[in-house]
């Protein structure tokens, strides 16, 4: 069993529902996960937020215009008149749901049924299309196996049951088509895995059903080995160890979502990047394999910010990073980069929803700084102590940029530096030329 997961941009337009309709017709036996047509999640974000605010005339105007786009392609999508009744109908539901909500209460229950609607519309669009071309398929819905537990966290047993379970009695189909991001949490309720979510939904598919590989089809050629927005010439990496794919995905790589990693890695099931425009490309392999003694790629991650907290005498005084640590713990607030020197620690954070507050508890414990609109580059490769010589190529790269923070040694995959954003491109640039 392989897992195939079409992102947005994949199925974007009805051109490229058919072609990926036609990626799926060979014999061998997949689940394909969807996500909602590109836009889709984000417009449906939009109309919550005028929903909150009690716009309904605002938040009706967006639902017309998006519920217009859905009906409009459905004559390029169908050509039976059948499908096309029956994809209007099923369009017509669903914005039934989202607007049966403009009326009253708007809460985060609501907001979720919301967002839920662009997986379960794109998923039925091609399910019909794969009907009418006489495929045998069966749509899973994700609302009965996927699901979250108490902490929010997918219940892997719960899945790994069900899911079984809806497979077992359709032994002669090979082609199964379910909705990504999509969920129901411990109270039974609608939820979703976080924005992005679909790549998550394709790798606990994946580890529930013990798949041979997971495929992530977007519009790339894989991963790059820079940032194609800002150097020229990147090239896709080949193969990647997942750590380095973990790291590269955390840090900017917008291609996988970092959780996708995890449930992969544990099960050892390799997952590959492929590009949906073309299909040949060999795209990126992930695995636990290792290249040893290779760089293989940069990314950056922006909108940083750098938290300098300076104290009289910080290593004696034991008990210090255990309190500093303690209070973003408790804004919910993760810490990316940490440098520690016998006066101060500098942390990195890219949330900053608490930035106050933090700021506000951190000055019991000794002189605070804040530096905003930083940007972490992110080396990764086989960069473990025994290979002599590559810390200095990387920072021999960055010879021109001025660097506020390095870390090394937290992993043996990676090499962080904390820079101004402002710095960014050349830098992108100059270790373009000297890395690769
Ligand atoms: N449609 C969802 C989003 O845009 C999930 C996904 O595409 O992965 O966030
Ligand atoms: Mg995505």
């Amino acid at each position: 069993m392989k897992i195939l997961k079409f992102g947005g941009a994949s199925i974007s337009t009805s051109q490229n529902i058919i072609n990926v309709a036609n990626l799926l017709c060979d014999n061998t036996r997949k689940v394909v996960v969807l996500s909602a047509m590109s836009g889709t999640t984000n417009t449906l974000v939009e109309i919550s937020n005028y929903l909150y605010r009690k716009n309904s005339d605002a938040a009706n105007e967006i639902i017309i215009q998006l519920e217009q786009k859905y009906l409009s392609c459905l004559s390029e999508l169908y050509k039976n008149p059948v499908y096309i009744a029956q994809a209007q109908a099923m369009i017509q539901e669903r914005f039934d749901i989202i607007r049966a909500y403009t009326k009253d209460l708007f809460t985060l229950f609501e907001e979720r049924v919301i967002l839920a609607q662009g997986e379960l519309i794109s998923s039925a669009l091609v399910y019909f299309l794969l009907q009418e071309r006489g495929i045998n398929a069966v749509l899973l819905p994700a609302l009965d196996f996927m699901r979250t537990d108490k902490n929010a966290e997918p219940d892997p047993i719960y899945i790994k049951e069900k899911l079984s379970k809806m497979i077992e009695p359709h032994a002669d189909v090979s082609l199964f088509i379910t909705q990504g991001y999509i969920c129901r949490n411990a109270y039974g309720e609608i939820d979703n895995l976080q924005r992005g979510g679909s790549d998550y939904t394709a790798s606990l598919i994946g580890a529930a059903l013990g798949a041979e590989e997971i495929q992530i089809w977007t519009d790339i050629d894989g991963m790059h080995n820079n940032d194609p927005r800002f150097v020229s010439g990147t090239k896709p990496v080949r193969n990647l160890q997942f750590e380095e794919a973990a790291e590269l995905a955390y840090f900017g790589a917008k291609i996988l979502h970092p959780t996708c990693i995890l449930p992969a890695k544990l099960n050892n099931i390799p997952v590959r990047l492929l590009n949906t425009a073309e299909p040949q490309s060999l795209g990126t392999l992930i695995s636990n394999k290792m290249d040893k003694g290779n760089i293989k790629a940069v990314a950056a991650k922006d909108g940083i910010t750098v938290i300098k907290i300076k104290s009289g005498r910080m290593l004696l005084a034991h008990g210090f990073l255990r309190k500093v640590f303690e209070i973003f713990e408790s804004y919910a607030t993760p810490i990316d980069m940490v440098a520690t020197s016998e006066v101060g620690i500098s942390v990195s954070i890219d949330n900053c929803k608490h930035l106050s507050e933090i700021i506000d508890d951190l000055k019991k414990y000794g002189t605070v700084s804040v530096d905003s609109d930083m940007t972490i580059i992110c080396v990764v490769g086989d960069l473990a102590s025994e290979n002599i010589g590559f810390e200095s190529k990387v920072i021999a790269s960055l010879k021109e940029t001025p660097i506020r923070m390095i870390s090394y040694g937290g992993s043996n995959y990676n090499i962080s530096f904390l820079i101004q954003t402002k710095y960014k491109i050349k830098a992108l640039q100059n270790m373009n030329t000297e890395l690769f």
